[in-house]
């Protein structure tokens, strides 16, 4: 079979009038988005905002009530396969095999994924994050930090062009923090790759992120640069005292 042409679009992800709703009630209003190639994207906003909602449906996982998100230029609902083989996807509480080693459970879900030449695919990512040392070792005897690694690894194993990341600091420590944000910073560098992270460490996102979308009760009341998001909010002392003006300027 004829494989299909990448297509070409200046866009890693683009949301157009996405509205999302649970059984009647309405947590997206309305949504847009246009994310670069090349971004790493900080998605902030109170808890509820809607902030998984919007990337279990940037990542297929949910169909949206309404309006088109495509990643890479495919469209998540007509051409949900062409999306899942581009995006990478971190989810905030991530799963795995306890009683199975590192290699087995990317193993696994290499095999599921239909990754060629696993073995050497394995290798290749764990010695890029700096991680083969644990190959052989179960997932019961990782801490917090390393199950979050091992899952990075499980979410770029097939190269994808898109990496999704649910709250990607949840309960690391200081150390985690800063080896998580080391490995965002080289996927986006190195290997040229989108990130687009839900969070809400504002000091992360400062340290990180090349741009921000503020969501607040399901519609976006803010998004820019961050170069230029520092500039118009030159009084403010940090990018906390910046958000929180936004949130309540939105909520008053
Ligand atoms: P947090 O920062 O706390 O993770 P969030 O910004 O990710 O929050 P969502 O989890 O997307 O927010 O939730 C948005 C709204 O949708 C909330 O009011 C939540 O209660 C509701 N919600 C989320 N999932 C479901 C579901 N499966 N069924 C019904 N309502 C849901």
């Amino acid at each position: 079979m004829e494989s299909k042409q990448p297509k070409v679009n200046p866009f890693a992800i683009e949301v157009r009038g996405v509205t999302h709703a649970y059984n009647g009630h309405k947590v997206l209003h309305d949504l847009n988005l246009s994310i670069p190639k090349g971004e790493i994207f900080g998605f902030l906003g109170h808890n509820g905002a809607g902030k998984t909602t919007t990337i279990s449906i940037l990542t297929t996982l949910l169909r949206q009530t309404a309006g088109t998100v495509r990643i890479a230029g495919y469209d998540t609902l007509e051409e949900s396969m062409d999306v899942r083989k581009r995006i990478g996807y971190l989810p905030e509480n991530v799963t795995f095999y306890n009683d199975l080693t590192a290699y087995e459970n990317l193993a696994y879900f290499a095999r599921l994924s239909g990754i060629k030449h696993v073995d050497a695919k394995i290798d290749e990512t764990l010695t890029f994050l700096d991680f083969e040392g644990v190959k052989h070792k179960k997932l019961k005897t990782f801490s917090k930090g390393m199950r979050q690694r091992i899952g990075i690894a499980q979410a770029i194993l097939h190269d994808p062009s898109v990496l999704f990341l649910d709250e990607p600091t949840s309960g690391l420590d200081p150390m985690g923090i800063k080896n998580l944000r080391d490995i965002i910073l080289r996927l986006n560098r190195e290997r040229g790759m989108t990130i687009f992270m839900n969070t809400h460490l504002l000091s992360e996102v400062g340290k990180t992120c090349t741009s921000i979308g503020v969501l607040s009760m399901g519609k976006l009341i803010y998004m820019d640069t961050m170069e230029r998001t520092l500039n118009r909010f030159p009084d403010e002392a940090s990018l906390e005292g910046i958000y929180v003006r936004m949130e309540t300027a939105e909520m008053s």
